[in-house]
């Protein structure tokens, strides 16, 4: 078969790499869509293992776990960023595979991926890369208060730490491990913002809307979309920000953009994820193509359409705190006065044990005006505990 022309029909099997909440959707997507799916995963109880027809139980960088998800896929993809590029540079050499492992590269290394921003011409906050005690001692005192972030393996805002002085920083990388990490200035955010885009293999591209994103304690919590989210200069600047990234990485597959807006009104782009994003599941509900499905379709090479919001929207992560009383005794949330709201869908992982700060599912909330959506939504939240915003 012609590895980069034919188009992969349903009935073909088509494989994820990593089996968290992200491949768990994208395998429902696919198989709504008659394909059957294959998920490579340690983890028995994986999200995506459980429902998916097979599950290949093994490490990322196991010879024979990958030659049998080769074997039995016609295309894969990964669902998170941390999955060894060389894996997927193996893979490719016999399948179809979007994302390139250059791409989840970059996008794994905070240092590669400012570098790749430069590049595009996409500003970035001010930033230096701090390998050696020498690039420690030589960080300039503009730089303060920063945030220093781990280079690799950071997610959910694991791998950072605040720091005011020179001081501090020292002892913040010295608590990280003497890791190679990125120092970021500390930036007057007005809000954040994400975009969704979805690349072919022939360069074009269609996108989401521009998401507007509140984060709390590093974690995304409530993503809201509709037209009157930002202003529309702002999001204009934010989709062809994205669409350079996206084209200069000659991207394959769905990549989500994150950016910060600085209360001056500026845009910088903050980083990149190669794969859907938490800040795009609202396209489940409130698009007529979803964030999983753009991710099917660009890997089987079935046309990219651009997608159309239908529906104003916001979404709820749920995380594993509402899942605790007061005084941590544990607690069934009261799906069923939810669910009696109009216009709200809920997303649960199938994760058995919740845990604080842990991402258990998400709620999207439709309606038919910003304002009614946010009434539903903010009356959703007062039921299951989340803070009003
Ligand atoms: P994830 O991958 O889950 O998005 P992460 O661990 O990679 O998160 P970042 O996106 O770098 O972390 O940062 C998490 C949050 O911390 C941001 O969304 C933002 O709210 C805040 N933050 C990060 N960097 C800065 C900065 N330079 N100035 C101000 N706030 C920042
Ligand atoms: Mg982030």
């Amino acid at each position: 078969m012609n590895k980069s022309q034919d188009v992969i029909l349903p009935g073909a099997t088509l494989g994820v790499l990593g089996g968290g909440q992200l491949g768990r959707m994208f395998v429902q997507k696919a198989q709504s869509m008659g394909y059957f799916t294959a998920v490579l995963d340690p983890d028995a109880t994986s999200p995506a293992g459980l429902v998916s027809h097979h599950h290949i139980r093994t490490g990322y960088e196991d010879a024979q776990g990958l030659a049998e998800i080769a074997r039995l896929c016609a295309a894969i993809t990964t669902e998170f960023e941390n999955v060894p590029a060389a894996a997927l540079e193996l893979l490719a050499q016999t399948r179809r595979v979007s994302p390139a492992g250059s791409s989840v590269a970059i996008a794994q290394d905070r240092a590669a991926e400012k570098a790749h921003f430069v590049a595009c011409g996409v500003p970035v906050a001010p930033h230096a890369v701090i390998e050696t005690p020498e690039q420690l001692a030589a960080v300039p005192a503009h730089l303060l208060p920063g945030i220093l972030k781990t280079a690799r393996m950071g997610y959910d805002g694991k791998g950072q730490a605040r720091v005011q002085t020179a001081a501090e920083l020292a002892a913040a990388w010295q608590d990280l491990g003497r890791v190679p990490c990125v120092l970021e200035k500390m930036l007057p955010l007005a809000h954040e913002c994400s975009v969704i885009v979805a690349r072919a293999q022939d360069g074009s591209s269609v996108h989401l809307p521009v998401q507007r994103n509140l984060h709390r304690g590093g974690i995304l919590a409530v993503t809201e979309v509709h037209e009157e989210n930002l202003p529309p200069a702002q999001a204009q600047q934010a989709l062809e920000a994205a669409k350079s990234v996206a084209d200069g990485l000659q991207y394959v597959g769905v990549l989500c953009v994150e950016f910060f807006v600085l209360q001056d009104g500026s845009l910088v782009v903050n980083e990149i994820a190669p794969r859907p994003h938490n800040s795009g599941h609202y396209s489940q509900d409130a698009c007529d193509v979803s964030q999983f499905e753009l991710q099917l379709r660009c890997m089987t090479g079935l046309p990219l359409v651009q997608p159309r919001l239908h529906s104003p929207t916001i979404m709820l992560n749920l995380l594993g705190d509402l899942w605790f009383a007061q005084g941590d005794a544990p607690l069934t949330p009261a799906w069923e006065r939810v669910l009696a709201l109009p216009g709200c869908h809920l997303h649960l992982y199938g994760k058995r044990d919740a845990k604080r700060g842990r991402k258990m599912g998400h709620l999207n909330v439709t309606g038919a005006t910003p304002a009614a959506v946010r009434a539903t939504a903010l009356k959703a939240a007062a039921i299951l505990g989340i803070a009003p915003f």
